[in-house]
């Protein structure tokens, strides 16, 4: 039996677990489909990511007192974004300050940080089924190994956190009513060398294929493209014809080492903290809906929302005996004040989507080179 079970080993889940085995006491269990303990052997489920690291996920990396290593980071390093308006024919450059690293050893170098003591890890289960015994009031979660090669486990947890991403099971299966925008994201990665003459992250425009964007970015010797398209029919046709539109910008994107497809979420922040289970369920990351609705930056959202439930967990420590029922409760009424923060910068995001989307507005904002960087006019593939 756990106190906690988190599902997902992801930076929200790995944050939450690492956080929580320094509590003296706690019996954890963390649960990642992906086998987080070992080096990714180019088998098996990745994280479709752009593996950029926001300044706010750098800043929450410093406050865990955490580092970096260098076999995470990934080159070159990158030091302003290409925006381009796709029908308008326009573009600019804005100064960023992104590390560029691999996502896969990222994940797996914050799940190395979980002290192994103190919390069970599962990796390399899924989890297939979660029901709470309402008579008992625990969470069983059943759970099987890749490629079936080990018995079926079910664990019983006090609580239970979902820390599973955009197509989180613990949200379809405990809180079903919690719904947010989906689209679907479709990246391709490909041989760097055919896009050398493209060492920028851009970000991509264009209203007929997407209301969200389009990117690509360079990452050691391959080169990334991949677009967030509305869910529904017809994403995959509109992505191709990005690609075509794409040509004219020095894309060279025929033949793609690896395709990945994925969903990411769009919230507006409005979204209550969902209660219910005796106030034991609780969802973080891009599980809850904490992601950046302008940029789709989501790992110092996924931190910062793990970082306030474990903030919650400690405090109903010493507000209420441990496992009682107003424990839970202090623990739900806390997290619900705590991630308010977190739930007015998705708003205040939301504010600035218009000038990232509307295609007047951006316009306005790109022709008015408001912050843009002037780049140097030379021969050659860089200057403008
Ligand atoms: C294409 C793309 C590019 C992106 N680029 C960036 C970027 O450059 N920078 C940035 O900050 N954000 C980016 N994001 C967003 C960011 O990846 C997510 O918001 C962030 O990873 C959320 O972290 P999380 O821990 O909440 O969820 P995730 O990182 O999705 O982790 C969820 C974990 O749960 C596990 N899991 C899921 N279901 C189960 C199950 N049933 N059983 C067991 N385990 C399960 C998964 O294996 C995974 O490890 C991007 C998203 C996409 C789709």
């Amino acid at each position: 039996m756990y106190d906690i079970a988190i599902v997902g080993g992801g930076p929200a889940g790995s944050c939450l677990a690492m956080l929580l085995a320094s509590v003296k006491g706690l019996k954890i269990a963390v649960i990642d489909k992906r086998e987080l303990q070992k080096p990714y052997e180019g088998e098996g489920y990745i994280k479709s990511c752009g593996g950029l690291l926001a300044p706010d996920a750098q800043k929450t990396i410093s406050r865990m007192g955490l580092d970096l290593p260098k076999e995470v980071l990934a080159t070159p390093q990158i030091f302003c974004v290409r925006t381009i308006d796709l029908k308008r024919n326009l573009e600019r450059f804005y100064q960023r300050f992104y590390i560029n690293m691999d996502r896969e050893k990222f994940d797996r170098f914050l799940a190395s940080k979980i002290d192994a003591e103190n919390a069970e890890t599962f990796f390399g289960y899924t989890v297939s089924g979660i029901r709470y015994n309402e008579k008992e009031k625990v969470f069983c979660v059943s759970m099987r190994s890749r490629g079936n090669t080990k018995e079926p486990v079910i664990i019983r947890a006090n609580m239970l956190v979902g820390a599973d991403g955009a197509m989180s099971i613990v949200r379809r299966k405990l809180f079903p009513k919690l719904k947010f925008k989906e689209y679907v994201s479709l990246q391709e990665v490909f041989h760097q060398e055919h896009n050398n003459n493209l060492p920028y992250f851009s970000s991509l425009f264009h209203p007929k294929i997407t209301d969200y964007y389009a990117w690509s970015l360079p990452k050691d010797d391959t080169f990334i493209f991949g677009a967030a398209i509305p869910a529904g029919k017809g994403a995959i046709k509109k992505y191709e014809e990005l690609k075509e539109m794409v040509k004219d910008f020095g894309y060279d994107l025929k033949t793609p080492l690896r395709k990945e497809g994925t969903v990411i979420l769009r919230t507006t922040g409005l979204t209550q903290i969902p209660k219910g289970y005796d106030d034991k369920a609780y969802l973080i990351g891009e599980a809850g809906g904490y992601i950046s609705p302008s940029s789709a930056e989501g790992i110092s959202y996924a931190f910062n929302s793990a970082i306030k439930l474990y903030e919650s967990i400690r405090k109903a420590r010493e507000e209420a005996p441990f496992d009682s029922k107003a424990y839970y409760q202090k623990i739900h009424s806390n997290f619900k004040r705590k991630v308010v923060p977190l739930r007015c910068k998705i708003v205040l995001k939301c504010l600035k989507k218009p000038f990232m989307y509307q295609p007047t507005l951006r316009y306005l904002v790109m022709k008015s080179k408001l912050k843009a960087i002037h780049m140097i006019e030379k021969e050659g593939p860089y200057g403008l």
